[in-house]
Order: structure tokens, then sequence, then C-alpha cells
């Protein structure tokens, strides 16, 4: 039993609570921990293919844009790593992704305030009004189960792989998610037929290193989307300003209705393919095609699958698919099926003590203040903050690597009660509404 009461505790060490360990490194007066399910940091692991990048620039790391001089920057870790050099001569804004997971271990490893192999399994309110929580804490190996107490609680959980419920019930060997790709490559190496479903960014990664792998083993490919094409997200400069702290402002004071409605118009700005995907995916299908050679690949948008189903010889699958427009059903065969279906909020079950005192919409999803803090439903003098599950309240730049650190800029300022890291004005160029 722990009776110290930390003024943080945090669940989950991904990015978001990482950065935000990081900044409150310095700051002595708010003692905080963090603890982390998996035995060391590790960022998608299934999806870290080789020849993959982070879609924002380096200077979105855990740090850098609330603080350039903290110690736990990228280009600090390329100088210990001796790499300075080497990235310079790169000449590109992003980092590879493995790299950036080779660099946020690097910064975990010297954190303190993080602990791995730790997992949340209770968050209990005490007090009424609620005064701080008890949080309990298993440890993987032992299995000992420890208690601690924070005045304030941040939800660092991320986000679970969604797989469609055509999907559902099979092989996990042959029907799988996206997230666990690498994890698949040998049973794909062996595959008759592969299917990869879905057009955003993990689809078109996926496709393009099963394109590229073809020649030598043999496949055949098909890539089917729903969408109305393969389309590349939209990165112009001027699009771009929508991922700032003023459009998350703008956005935040919309009504809910239509902020719902505006979402839903914007995923080009979040879910396209990185333009350079796109080239590479195009070279190869140039190159492999040279001299009318048969490629035995097929890209298919405007198709949905609304079925999946076991060949009866074993086989492989029977994916039945409907090419929407026309409305002209069929049937697909493929012995893989690859699922770049996306990810949707975790509730993790460690909240479930405290699901009575959060506050919910009609539609599930609970409600965060605009400094990112969950509204409550009874008095409290203790906060829960959240890193995810916002879309619905702070729009498309809610997930963006960049934008977490202002937000932990926020977080620790309301935690201090004075500006710790200054929030500035005037990021962008444009203005989202006419102000006087
Ligand atoms: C493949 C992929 C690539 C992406 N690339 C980019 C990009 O280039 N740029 C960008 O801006 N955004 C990107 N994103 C979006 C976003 O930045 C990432 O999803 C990011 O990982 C979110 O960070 P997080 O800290 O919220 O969650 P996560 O990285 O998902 O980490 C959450 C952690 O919480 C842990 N956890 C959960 N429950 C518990 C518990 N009860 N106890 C202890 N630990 C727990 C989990 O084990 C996990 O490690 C990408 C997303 C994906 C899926």
């Amino acid at each position: 039993m722990r009776d110290k009461l930390y003024d943080l505790i945090g669940v989950g060490v991904g990015p978001f609570n990482l950065g935000l360990a990081a900044l409150l490194d310095p700051v002595k007066e708010i003692d905080s921990l963090f603890f982390e399910q998996k035995e060391e940091f590790d960022w998608h692991p299934g999806m870290l293919i080789e020849g993959t990048r982070l879609q924002v620039p380096f200077m979105a790391d855990l740090v850098t844009m609330a603080d350039p001089t903290n110690p736990y920057s990228y280009l600090n870790y390329l100088k210990h790593q001796n790499r300075l050099y080497n990235f310079y001569f790169l000449q590109r804004l992003e980092m590879p992704r493995n790299e950036y997971n080779h660099y946020c271990q690097w910064a975990a490893s010297k954190l303190e305030s993080c602990r791995f192999g730790t997992k949340v399994v209770s968050v209990v309110p005490i007090g009424d009004p609620v005064q701080r929580y008890e949080v309990s804490v298993e440890h993987g190996e032992s299995g000992e189960i420890e208690t601690y107490f924070a005045k304030n609680i941040i939800l660092g959980v991320g986000t679970v792989p969604s797989l469609p419920s055509p999907l559902k019930g099979m092989s996990e060997e042959d029907v799988f998610h996206s997230s666990t790709f690498l994890q698949h490559t040998e049973r794909c190496k062996k595959a008759k037929s592969i299917t990869v479903i879905g057009s955003g960014q993990s689809s078109a990664e996926i496709f393009r290193e099963l394109l590229k792998e073809r020649p030598d083993y043999g496949y055949s490919l098909n890539w089917v989307t729903r969408s109305q094409g393969f389309f590349p997200m939209e990165e112009t400069r001027l699009s771009l300003e929508h991922f700032s702290p003023e459009y998350i402002d703008y956005f935040y004071d919309l009504p809910q209705d239509q902020k719902d409605e505006i979402f839903s118009g914007q995923q080009l700005l979040y879910k396209g393919i990185s333009p350079h995907t796109i080239t590479d995916i195009y070279n190869l299908l140039y190159e492999q095609s040279v001299g009318g050679k048969e490629m035995d690949v097929m890209l298919m948008p405007l198709t949905e699958i609304n079925g999946l189903k076991q060949k009866e010889d074993e086989s492989g699958y029977e994916l039945e698919c409907r090419q929407w427009q026309k409305n002209k059903s069929f049937l697909l065969d493929s012995e893989v099926v690859v699922a770049g279906t996306g990810y949707r909020p975790l509730i993790p079950d460690c909240l479930n003590d405290l699901k009575e005192l959060i506050k919910w919409d009609d539609k599930g999803r609970y409600h965060v203040t605009k400094d990112y803090q969950l509204t409550l439903s009874r008095e409290s003098t203790s906060t829960i903050f959240v890193h995810s599950g916002m879309q619905h309240t702070h729009g498309v730049g809610s997930t963006n690597l960049g934008l977490a650190v202002n937000r932990n800029k926020i977080i620790i300022n309301e935690l201090a009660g004075k500006d710790i890291y200054p929030v500035l004005e005037g990021n962008v160029f444009q203005q989202f509404e006419y102000r006087e």
C-alpha cells in the first residue's frame, strides 16, 4: 500500500503520456507517475514496416513544440546516437517510423516517472466531493497488485483496432487487422492470394509492402475499398493549418451536431494516403507490368465487403463484395485478408468504477472540457484529464502528435496553476472566423 498522494497518475504510456512525462520531468513541483502494461515502450509494433515514415515533421517529437531545449527532444536523441549528420544529409523532415519508436524507447528508459509491465486495473474515486483517486496496478510478471493514490488522473490509453463484423470470428492467422501485419508476414509469403481492405495510410503501406514482395512469392493481390478512390491525404500548407491550436479552439466552440457533421466531412485531412506512398505504389505497378507482364494484381475502389465465408475445402475465403455505384455483387477468393479498417477509442475496464462519475452523451461518448478534463457528474476537487476519444469535442487534430505537445502544455499549466509552458496564439495565417 502506497499512502503517498501523487499530483498525477497516468494510465498508459504511448507517445501522448510519454511526452507529458518528458515535459513534467523538469517541473519538480508536480509529482507524477505513469503506468504502462507493456514490458517496454512499443509504438504500433505491427506497423513498423521498413520504409514507413512519421506523417508529421520531426518537430512533432515529445517536447520540441513546447520547449526545444528539453533534453528529450529528437535532435538531442540524434546527438546521443551520433546521427545528427546522417539526419542532416537525409534532407527530410519526417523520421522513419521505426526510429520514432526507438527515440521514444530512449526517452522512456530515462524517465523515472514511467513504469513498464504495470497494468492499471482500477481507478476508484474517493470522497464526496471527490478528492483523490485510488489506482490499483497489476505487475505483469508477479501478478502482484499495488495501490497508489493520486489527486489527478490522465488517461493515455489510446485506441483499439476496429474489425468490421463480417470479418470477425475467422482464423486470426488468415483474417487479421492491419495493426498485426508484421506478425503475419510469414503467413502472407505462403499464401496463394491476399486481399487488403481499406484505403487509409495503413492499407496503402501494407499493399505497397505486399506488392514489393509479390514477385518473390507469387501470390495474387487485391486491394479493395468502399471509398470512391485511393485518394491522397490533404497535405497542402493551408490545409495543414487545421492541425493547429487555433482550429481546435474554433472547432471546440461549435454546437455538437455541427461538429459531428464537419468531422465526418474531413476524412481526407487524416484518413487519406500520403502522396509519396501512392507514388511508390504506382512506380511498382508500372515496373512490374513492363512488357505487358501479367501481374495478377487488382485494385478495386467503390467496393464494399458484406460478408466472408470460409470455403468448404478450407482452402481460403470467399468475400461477398458489392460495387455499390452499379449495385453489382460478386465473390472474391482470398486465402489471407488484411483489414485496414481503422481504430476506435478505448474505454478500458479499469474505468468501470468511474463510469457513474463520468458524464456521457447520448452516443456513449464522454464530454471533455476545452482544457482536456472529463466533465464529471458530481462535485470534485480532483480532475481526470484525457488524451484520446476526443475527436467529437476537439476535432481532427486531437490524435495528432504535434498537437499532443500543445495539449500537454495546457494540462501542465492547469496542474501547476500557473503558466509553466506559455500557450502562444497567432500560430496560423488564416482565421477560422471573423474577429473584429
Ligand atoms: C500505425 C499508426 C501510425 C500513426 N502515425 C501517426 C503519425 O505519423 N503522426 C501522427 O500525428 N499521428 C499518428 N498516428 C496517430 C496517433 O499519434 C497514435 O495513435 C498514437 O500512438 C496515439 O498515442 P497514445 O499515447 O494516445 O496511444 P497509444 O500509442 O495507443 O498508447 C496507449 C498505451 O496505453 C496502454 N494501456 C492501455 N490500457 C492500459 C492500462 N489499463 N494500464 C496500463 N497501460 C495501458 C497501451 O498498452 C498502450 O501502450 C498513428 C496511428 C497509427 C495507428
